[in-house]
Formats: C-alpha cells, structure tokens, sequence
C-alpha cells in the first residue's frame, strides 16, 4: 500500500493511471500534477467511470520549479516519483527526490532544450547523491528503453553465456489515419529521429547519417516493413552493462509518407529549435509545430494495426551459436478500448507502471542510479506478461540482421 506521486499528463500518463489504478492493493493513492491541472482531471474522471478508482488527487506543478517541486512532496508524502512528463525536467525532479529522500523512475533520458543530445552522463552523475540518501533512481523504464533493456537482461540470463550482437527492433505497424502525426510528444519524437544514426561495433561508435541505412525487415503479425538504423538511448547503458557486445544497434520503422512530410518540415525550417522572431516575438518552430499537429493522446480512437517491438540477439550457449527473438506485439485497438490511449502511449506506460510495483513490493531493490537491466528481469516480465503485454520468444531462427 503506497502513494505514489505522476508528473506529467499526456497519453502516457494516461496508461500510468489506469494502470495502477488496476492495482489498488500497491497504489493505495495517487497525486496527479501536470503544468495544465484540467488534464489530470480529466484522466481522474475517466478513471472514475471505467473503473470505479477514485484514489486519485490533481495539482498543478511546474516540473522545472525545484523548490515546487519539493513542496509537493512534502505536502503528500509519496513513495516514489514517476516522472512522465518531459525528459527536459528529469534532473530537476531528481533534485526534488534527493531533496526529500524519494525513489525516482522515469521513461527517457535527460536532454538539454538547446541541444537534442541524449545520453546518460547527466543522470549516472547522480549515482553519488542517490546513494548516500539511501534511494533509488530508475532510469528508462519504458518499452524501449525500458522492455528492450529487460528483454536483453532476460536473454543474457536465461539463454546465453555470452550476447555478442544486438539489434533492437521498434515497428508501429498501425494506422491512425492522419496524413501525419506522431506516436508521442512530437517535439521530442522529431528531435530524436532527425539526428545523425549511431551504432556499437567493436568498442567504438559508429555515425551515419540520418535514415542512411535501410533494411526490409519482417515482423510477426506485421509483415515486411522498412526499417532505419536510429541512435537510441538505450544503446548506450546496454553497452556498458553487457561488455561481451561486439555490436548493437537499435532500428525503427517509417513509411515513405512519413519520411516525406519530416523531410519537408526540415526544408522548410520547421523542425528546427533555435529561436527565431516573429511578430516581435521570440518563437521555436518545433514547438509551434507541435501545436499545429495532432496531439498524439488523441490518435487512437481510430487507430488500427499493432506494434512489434523486441530484441534480436546472437550470441554463445554451451559453446554453440544460437539466436533468439524475443518481442511483444500491441494492438493499437485493445490499447484504446481500456485505456482510451493508443499503443504507443500504452507500450510506453504499462512497463513505466510495473517498474514502480517492482520498486515498491521490494522485487528491486538498491541505493543508487540504475539503468533497468541491471536487475532481476524475471519479476517484472512475468508481471508484464499479466497487464496487457504478452511477450513471445524464438529460438534458432533467422534474425535477418
Ligand atoms: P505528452 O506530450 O503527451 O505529455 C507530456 C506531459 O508533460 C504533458 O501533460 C505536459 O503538460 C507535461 N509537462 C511538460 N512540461 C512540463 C513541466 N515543465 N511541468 C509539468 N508538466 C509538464 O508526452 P507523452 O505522454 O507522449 O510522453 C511522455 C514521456 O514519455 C516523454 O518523456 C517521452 O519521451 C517518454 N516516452 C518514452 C518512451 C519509451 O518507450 N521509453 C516511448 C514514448 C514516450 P501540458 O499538458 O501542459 O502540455
């Protein structure tokens, strides 16, 4: 029985909610607090009528206000944080946990508003402080990061002595549509995918350019769909965390007419994050873009099709060859019809909510920074495997990659 307090209202704060709120027996109540107040209400008034919860509190907070932020902890005296709003307010919120002794997860690395950089050194340099104050930070306890990270922790226990090469596979094969829209925070989303693409071989990173490096690859239920080479996040601590790596490498699908309108909006300045003046006024064109395209929390009323997100490994067992495909596959649909939310948001919050129930019925435990394959992965797939994301593996098979 524990309160936890959520940062952020968006979709998949959504799927956070009522997902805890399907385990009242752990999350004995909950406080909402988003910069806009109304949209937590709004997800506390849905969560009242389809599922009778109403141990859900609302506040408006400004993520980035430290002092805030510490008051709001103090005044409702949670277990632990769960920050799903921005990865731009990860380090402020981890302020405010350190502040008043708090655990803290999120589903997304810190990067700076200026700079679209992602990587870890902000966050890891918190180890320190988190461990003196006896508390724990989860980092990426999202799918991916997140479910790729914990599928690679499961591989690497249960199935080889030794992972050799990686490649994270991430298809939406749904359609919701728009003639374009994105699955999550479309500033965040559009800063991600527009960098140069980055790979692990042989101890060293590898650049490409953006979208450089194509592979049609074939997902269960989906079909064939063209993948891209992307950098994401989750490379970076899986790296270090499994040194018997010789190369991983995370891929994504896009359509041609996605890849069409992103390759407009970057001619055309829209996708860009410095400042420019407009009407004596100082604007961020991603940011106005945002506000010009569907809200992704609004997509899945018509959303069809289903994810397929997991994990195909090559490595040593017994000293033979062997690989292993491990993926779940989500239905846009099914997300919606108990959710009100699409896949994405769901795939993004269903784990970010058993990452919590992990921490607080004690199946994690640790005083420090982690990345979320550094603990025991059984736990929290068998758990994962029960709230909507079956999982399924195969073995000796061809990984295309
Ligand atoms: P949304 O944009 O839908 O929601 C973000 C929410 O954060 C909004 O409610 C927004 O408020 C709120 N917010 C923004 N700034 C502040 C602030 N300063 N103080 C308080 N609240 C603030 O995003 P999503 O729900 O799609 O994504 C949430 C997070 O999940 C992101 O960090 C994203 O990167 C991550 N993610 C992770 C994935 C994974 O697999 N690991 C996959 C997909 C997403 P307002 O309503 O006022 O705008």
């Amino acid at each position: 029985m524990s309160k936890v307090l959520i940062i952020g209202a968006g979709g998949v704060s959504r799927v956070v909610c009522y997902k805890c709120a399907a385990h009242p027996e752990i999350f004995s109540e909950l406080l909402l607090a988003s910069r806009t107040q109304s949209k937590c209400d709004e997800i506390a008034k849905d969560i009242a009528t389809d599922l009778g919860y109403t141990a859900i509190k609302t506040a408006a907070i400004d993520a980035e206000d430290v002092p805030a932020l510490i008051a709001l902890i103090e005044s409702f005296k949670p277990a632990l944080v769960l920050h799903v709003a921005l990865p731009y307010q990860d380090l402020t919120i981890m302020d405010a946990c350190l502040a008043t002794g708090v655990h803290y997860l999120d589903t997304a690395n810190y990067e700076p508003k200026e700079e679209a950089k992602f990587e870890y050194s902000w966050q890891w340099a918190y180890q320190d402080r988190f461990k003196e104050k006896g508390i724990m930070a989860v980092l990426g306890c999202g799918f991916d990061p997140g479910v790729t990270s914990i599928f690679t922790a499961y591989a690497a226990k249960h199935h080889f002595d030794e992972i050799h090469y990686l490649d994270i596979v991430d298809c939406n094969g749904g359609d919701h549509g728009k003639a374009f829209a994105t699955n999550f925070n479309p500033e965040i989303n559009i800063r991600e995918i527009t960098q140069k693409g980055r790979y692990y071989e042989n101890g060293a990173w590898i650049e490409t350019e953006p979208f450089e490096i194509k592979k049609v690859l074939n997902y269960p239920n989906v079909g064939a769909r063209d993948s891209y080479l992307l950098y994401h996040e989750e490379l970076e601590s899986l790296c270090k965390n499994f040194p018997t790596l010789k190369r991983a490498r995370f891929w994504m699908t896009f359509g041609q007419e996605y890849l069409t309108h992103l390759r407009v909006i970057q001619n055309i300045g829209m996708a860009g994050i410095e400042p420019v003046m407009y009407e004596g006024r100082a604007i961020i064109p991603l940011q106005f873009l945002k506000a010009v395209l569907p809200d992704p929390g609004e997509l899945g009323e018509n959303y069809v099709g289903e994810t397929s997100i997991g994990c195909r490994i090559r490595g040593i067992k017994d000293g033979k060859e062997r690989t292993y495909y491990i993926w779940n596959n989500c239905s846009h649909a099914q997300a919606f019809k108990e959710t009100r939310a699409q896949g994405v948001s769901y795939t993004t919050g269903v784990p970010a909510m058993i990452g919590a129930m992990m921490v607080l019925r004690g199946d994690w435990q640790g005083k420090g920074v982690y990345n979320v394959e550094e603990f025991n992965p059984d736990p929290f797939l068998e758990v994962l495997a029960k709230n909507g994301l079956p999982w399924h593996e195969a073995f000796d098979v061809d990984l295309e990659l």
